[in-house]
């Protein structure tokens, strides 16, 4: 049995990672922080082949303990996969915006990434074969105004990924990031699509199956000389 474990798995760009992975041969570990029905419906998609892993990306202890007491159930095996893809956005212009906002988007879009990558990164490196996908953002490329918080975290993802791809390449391990524009989910519920859309140059929004048959190439033996890498899924938004 072969393991991937998603984070933010039970919904929107998670959960077609989860299906993507689950039809490339893995059983998917899904993680999710509360929303219990849609992670019933991620589990169901992939017909109840998959195991369930409540955590709060950015509770440290929290994210030792599951994944510390599945490694200790399956001493055997491990996560050769995994997707770091839970994310919160908090927006708002910096003049407005609470600490409380600033702090909760770092805390689980950036200390998340540390905490689970730091809790499952020496398996892959016993093994020698590992593969860690982040899912960073446009916005953690090129900035977008009212999100300082969010392309902080994002942008602080994309130098992880290749500070960290550099460290384990030679064991096998590759590290990249996925950086997709505007997605159908519901992270972008509320955004005025019809406006937006007309400066994308395709047109339309992504669909998050679009996302997870990328995560998928790079999960592959076929990605295994691209690391370090961060690759922009936007319609032709920005490049
Ligand atoms: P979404 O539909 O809002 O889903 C968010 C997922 O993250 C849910 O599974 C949620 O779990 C989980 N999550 C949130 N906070 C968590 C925490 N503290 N610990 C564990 N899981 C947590 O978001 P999405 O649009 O699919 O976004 C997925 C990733 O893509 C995010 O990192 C986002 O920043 C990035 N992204 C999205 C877009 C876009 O346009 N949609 C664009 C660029 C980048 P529950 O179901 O339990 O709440």
């Amino acid at each position: 049995m072969k393991y991937a474990l998603v984070t933010g798995g039970s919904r929107g760009i998670g959960r077609a990672c989860v299906q993507k992975l689950y039809k490339m041969g893995y059983e998917v570990l899904i993680n999710y922080v509360s929303n219990e029905a849609a992670t019933q419906e991620a589990l169901a998609s992939i017909d109840g082949h998959g195991q369930l892993m409540r955590f709060d990306v950015g509770d440290a202890e929290a994210v030792k303990n599951v994944i510390g007491a599945w490694q200790e159930a399956h001493p055997d095996d491990y996560i050769e996969v995994l997707v770091n893809n839970a994310g919160i956005r908090r927006d708002s212009l910096l003049i407005w915006m609470d600490s409380a906002d600033w702090y909760k988007v770092l805390n689980t879009n950036l200390n998340g990434w540390y905490n689970v990558t730091s809790a499952v990164l020496q398996p892959m490196l016993l093994h020698k074969f590992g593969r860690i996908i982040n899912m960073a953002s446009l916005s953690g490329l090129k900035g977008l105004p009212g999100q300082t918080n969010y392309s902080a975290a994002k942008g602080g993802m994309i130098a992880a990924t290749k500070s960290l791809a550099q460290e384990v390449a030679r064991k096998k391990v590759t590290v990249n990031a996925v950086a997709p524009g505007f997605v159908k989910t519901d992270m972008v519920e509320g955004l005025d699509e019809a406006t937006l859309k007309k400066d994308i140059p395709a047109a339309r929004f992504g669909e998050p199956e679009e996302v997870a048959a990328l995560v998928g190439f790079l999960a592959s033996a076929e990605a295994s000389y691209i690391n370090g890498e961060v690759i922009s899924i936007n319609g032709g938004l920005y490049t």
